[in-house]
């Protein structure tokens, strides 16, 4: 399908005075914080790189105003999921206008499969260049962490958006989640999520956008976050499971990472089994979590799926679940 160079869209009224028109105010439990100054509409979209002639998923379009700068790039298709349905006027005159390139999904984003939103000659081999394919989005607060949770997990497994190949992602998190995505090692923002984030992506925090650019105004600002999945992630283990040492290990900030580590194991095996996977990782347990590189997150991951050949019931042991009987259950299995 051949589309026009230039696909300018019809003359449309301005954002805020659609939201004036339908009065559209914000739902405070949707998140709403809409982004109507034009110059940061156009930025944000063009912190995602180079769109022209892409497939695009935004997620939350609310009235519109990031959608109209996507169709303006000239994308060659544009699927936008929205779970407000107070939003289907300004969606549907966008849709008409343009071309037959944009459609809704109506729908809740955390459960929506974007696998068969892009077809499958955009696809691109994991190990090639990154397909033309992206994911932008001024996503609502309240489900910004679990749903890059979700997607992080979809890239581990190359499945939902990822079974196209390496889709980049454009969104917008509070500027401390941002922050901490991003954070390197030491740094008093370092955390799981750094981890979660950077074993599986090149990540940039393009730019902070202030809490008063949004109607209405948040108590936050607001970081631009891009990301590139890597071709060879820098932890090579099943993401649950790197899930579980970061967050064990994390469990106790201020602590020797030894403290954290030892709640991988029940209490009757604890000193034991640290020592063991301290050593089989080469890892000094006297480091601070944050002061761990993901190499080191790496070694750990791989002596713990060591261990857990050793003992195979201990993946399911969750010493935040326990109150002490799990202990003994397990002591019991093992
Ligand atoms: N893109 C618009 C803008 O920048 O002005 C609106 C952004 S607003 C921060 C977030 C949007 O996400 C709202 O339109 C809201 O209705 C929508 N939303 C909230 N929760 C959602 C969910 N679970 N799935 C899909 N959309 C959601």
């Amino acid at each position: 399908m051949s589309i026009p160079l230039i696909s300018r869209l019809p003359p449309l009224p301005a954002v805020r005075d659609l939201l004036n028109l339908y009065r559209l105010q914000a739902v405070k439990q949707l998140s709403q914080n809409f982004l109507l100054d034009p110059k940061l509409t156009n930025k944000l979209v063009s912190a995602a790189g180079k769109i022209t002639d892409g497939y695009v998923c935004e997620v939350g379009p609310g009235a519109g105003s990031l959608t109209r700068i996507i169709l303006s790039r000239n994308v060659r298709q544009l699927i936008v999921v929205e779970k407000d349905k107070r939003f289907q006027p300004p969606l549907e005159m966008l849709a008409e206008a343009s071309d037959d390139r944009m459609s809704v999904i109506w729908g809740d984003v955390l459960s929506h499969n974007l696998r068969n939103s892009f077809p499958q000659e955009s696809s691109c081999d994991w190990n090639d260049v990154t397909p033309n394919i992206h994911i932008i989005g001024n996503l609502p607060f309240n489900i910004a962490t679990p749903l890059i949770i979700k997607w992080l997990c979809s890239i581990s497994e190359r499945s939902d958006a990822w079974a196209h190949g390496r889709v980049r992602l454009t969104l917008t998190f509070q500027k401390e989640v941002a922050e901490r995505m991003v954070a390197p090692i030491g740094t008093s923002e370092r955390c799981r999520l750094s981890v979660m984030v950077q074993h599986l992506c090149h990540v940039q925090h393009k730019f902070t956008i202030p809490g008063r650019a949004f109607v209405p105004k948040p108590n936050v600002d607001v970081g631009v976050v891009h990301f590139t999945p890597l071709i060879v992630p820098k932890i090579k283990a099943p993401f649950s499971l790197v899930e579980k040492v970061a967050r064990n290990t994390f469990s106790f900030r201020q602590k020797y990472c030894r403290r954290g580590l030892e709640m991988l194991f029940p209490a009757s095996m604890r000193a034991e089994q640290v020592q063991t996977l301290l050593r089989l990782a080469d890892v000094d347990g006297t480091l601070r979590p944050f002061e761990l590189s993901i190499e080191e997150f790496d070694r750990l991951c791989q002596a713990y799926s060591v261990i857990l050949e050793k003992f195979p019931s201990l993946a399911r042991y969750n010493s935040r679940s326990t109150d002490g009987i799990d202990d003994i259950l397990f002591a019991e299995q093992l």
